[in-house]
């Protein structure tokens, strides 16, 4: 066999389990995937290859196998498992066209612990269960068990004399990072050779191995169900399943499967860049072929446009694939009552618009005006930028525990004036930014009792986990009582009986806001802030008319704390641009052209993993003081636009409600 062979392996395993029929699209240069370029910059926002590198760092003695190449690696394989015992990374192994790398192998004479390392929480303290009552498997832990469950199925028809014990070994919430620095340790940078390899580099001590923040979970019983068959998704057998996906996939045969409501995640989506390059559209050929569509029919907006509609599989499994084709049967119609959309009634309300061609936007002036009235001024915008890495930066220290490392604040008065009033950013290496952050915040916020608004719940999820740290903390801050009662405050929770108690200065969400009282079609299925304002930015005149002007940051017009003489609507084509793309990309012009091999554009750090992936790097003590600066400049740029894209939103309904 050559090393051009169709192999099933691991990951083409696991992307048939999502839908088999992107087996057929996957690896081919001819088809968009979306995935293809996000997925290194995923693996670095999520601590996938710091996580890996940790692992290993357990097992001192591990032998790599590190060729990629398949004939190599296995000859390589071959050869050391003739020890009797053994630590592997990477080894690789082949069942008839089946074929893996294992991320970790303990070897024992006969026995062999077959590891798969995952960036994922787990709580030791308080286990998940894997299975669902009916016996099947939580659908949050398919992936990752059905992961397992196929390398030791390849392992042991692989190496019959052998017992398999599969493991997963995640990160640990309850364990407690053992020294400061541990994540700075364990560095990423793509190889200088091969710009697709990751170099890990940095020392650890013994220190830092003293106590495992990772945890190696048995997960035997679960890929025990899955190879006998008994979880839903291999009820005709685990061995027939993958036997048939490996000859198709061998064969290059594509396997025809019914659209569902998982091809609006499909990878192999085009964009109308990508169509203009001629670059071919996997999603676009499934559903021409299913529903037998033409060039037009194929851009009518079809049931997977409608914001949380839950019976998108039934209608496109009856071939109603048009929005036109959802009936009350599918989702009932609410009756009018009081102000406030309920579900039910902003879903038709977009699907009748969408049908109609209405690009109209949508406000019930009633309701929002009624909640208008209860708000004080002056007003106040937040927006956090926040992480949670896997591997935490400071010992005692959980992972995944949370970092705030960043807030913007506007501020509007009654008589209609915008500033930008205050900002944090916390990029000093290895300190923790938490208390810090909510003291600043508490400074901003205190001086009066004016209405505060987020945009969904980050906000007030992320100052309860910084209530926990200070309750948990064994050397708390003296302020810790007030900047407590400041968060109860402004925040809304749980309490133990599942009573929600809200403070006396809750914060407003906007996005409920949205939720009750505004659509605009340009919004499509989305309520999004980033879908939110390009939309209002459209419809109203009001807000072209003042931010055409080059007033934001300009003497005598609004102050701003990162931006002078700025106007922040630009039209192309007769259409108003998103505010987002006029910002300069925020590794651009670094020193660390390596991060520039991975952020390919706005759109991660529109959706905050690259704010966190740069603030993760602004760690790493080895870069100079002026890159520090620059993409502490950018982030501060961004998050500023975030709480006047709120400001915005507001503006452009007081103006309509007036
Ligand atoms: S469009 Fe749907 S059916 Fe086609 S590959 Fe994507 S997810 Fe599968």
């Amino acid at each position: 066999m050559n090393g051009s062979f169709r192999y099933l392996t691991k990951s083409r395993f696991t992307l048939a389990m999502e839908c088999p029929t992107k087996l057929f699209y996957t690896g081919k240069a001819e088809y968009a995937n979306s995935r293809s370029d996000d997925s290194f910059l995923e693996a670095l926002a999520d601590g996938g290859f710091q996580v890996g590198e940790l692992a290993r760092r357990y097992f001192p003695g591990g032998v790599s196998v590190d060729t990629l190449a398949y004939e190599d690696a296995l000859r390589q394989t071959d050869e050391l498992m003739k020890r009797p015992s053994v630590v592997l990374f990477e080894p690789a192994f082949r069942f008839e066209n089946l074929f893996i790398r294992a991320d970790i192998l303990v070897k024992d004479g006969n026995s062999l612990q077959l590891i798969e390392v995952k960036a994922k929480s787990w709580n030791s303290r308080e286990p998940d269960s894997f299975f669902t009552k009916k016996g099947n498997i939580f659908s949050g832990w398919k992936p990752y068990i059905y992961d397992v469950a196929f390398q030791t199925y390849v392992l042991r028809n692989a190496l019959p004399g052998f017992e398999v014990e599969p493991f997963l070994m995640m990160a640990d919430k309850s364990a407690l990072c053992p020294t400061d620095g541990l994540n700075q340790k364990i560095r990423i940078r793509l190889g200088k050779d091969d710009r697709k390899r990751v170099e890990i580099y940095g020392d650890l001590t013994p220190d830092d191995l003293s106590s495992r923040i990772l945890v190696q979970v048995p997960v035997g019983d679960c890929v025990d169900a899955v190879l006998a068959g008994s979880v839903d998704d291999f009820s005709d057998g685990f061995e027939t399943a993958v036997s048939n996906l490996a000859s198709e996939y061998q064969r290059d045969s594509k396997i025809v499967t019914q659209p569902g409501k998982r091809c609006r995640s499909c990878e192999f989506r085009c964009t109308p860049e990508e169509k203009a390059e001629g670059k071919r559209s996997g999603f676009e050929e499934c559903w021409k072929n299913a529903f037998q569509l033409s060039d037009e029919e194929f851009n009518v907006p079809s049931v997977l446009n409608v914001w949380q509609f839950r019976r998108k599989d039934e209608c496109l499994g009856e071939g109603r694939w048009r929005i036109g084709e959802i009936t009350e049967d599918d989702i009932p119609k609410d009756p009018e009552a009081g102000s406030g959309l309920s579900m039910k009634q902003r879903q038709w309300l977009q699907i009748e618009k969408m049908v109609a061609g209405d690009n109209m936007p949508f406000l019930d002036k009633e309701g929002l005006k009624a909640e208008m009235e209860s708000w004080t001024f002056p007003l106040h915008f937040i927006d956090f930028e926040t992480a949670m890495p896997a591997i935490p930066f400071n010992s005692g220290r959980h992972p995944y525990e949370g970092i705030a490392f960043q807030f913007s604040h506007h501020v509007v008065e009654e008589d209609g004036s915008v500033r930008h009033q205050g900002q944090f950013i916390e990029t000093e290496p290895g300190v923790f930014p938490n208390y810090r952050f909510l003291r600043a915040l508490k400074n901003e916020l205190e001086n009066d009792d004016g209405t505060i608004f987020r945009y969904a719940a980050h906000e007030n999820t992320f100052l309860g986990h910084i209530a926990r740290q200070l309750e948990d903390d064994s050397s708390p801050p003296d302020d810790a009582l007030e900047l407590l009662g400041f968060i109860r405050k402004i925040t809304e929770w749980d309490d133990e009986n599942g009573k929600r108690i809200e403070g006396s200065r809750n914060m407003v969400d906007m996005l409920r806001l949205v939720k009750l009282y505004y659509y605009d079609p340009a919004m499509g299925g989305s309520n999004s802030i980033k879908y939110v304002l390009p939309a209002i930015l459209n419809s109203s005149p009001f807000l072209q008319q003042k931010y055409e002007q080059p007033i934001y940051g300009a003497k005598g017009g609004i102050p701003s704390l990162n931006y002078q003489d700025w106007c922040w609507v630009r039209f192309d084509k007769g259409r108003v641009l998103d505010p987002y793309s006029l910002l300069p990309r925020i590794f651009e012009d670094m020193a660390s052209e390596e991060m520039e091999q991975f952020v390919t554009g706005d759109e991660e750090i529109r959706e905050g993993g690259a704010a966190m992936m740069a603030w993760a790097k602004v760690q790493f003590s080895d870069m100079s003081t002026l890159e520090r600066k620059k993409i502490s400049e950018a982030l501060l740029k961004y998050c500023e636009l975030d709480t006047l894209a709120m400001v915005m939103i507001y503006e452009g309904w007081r103006k309509l409600c007036a």
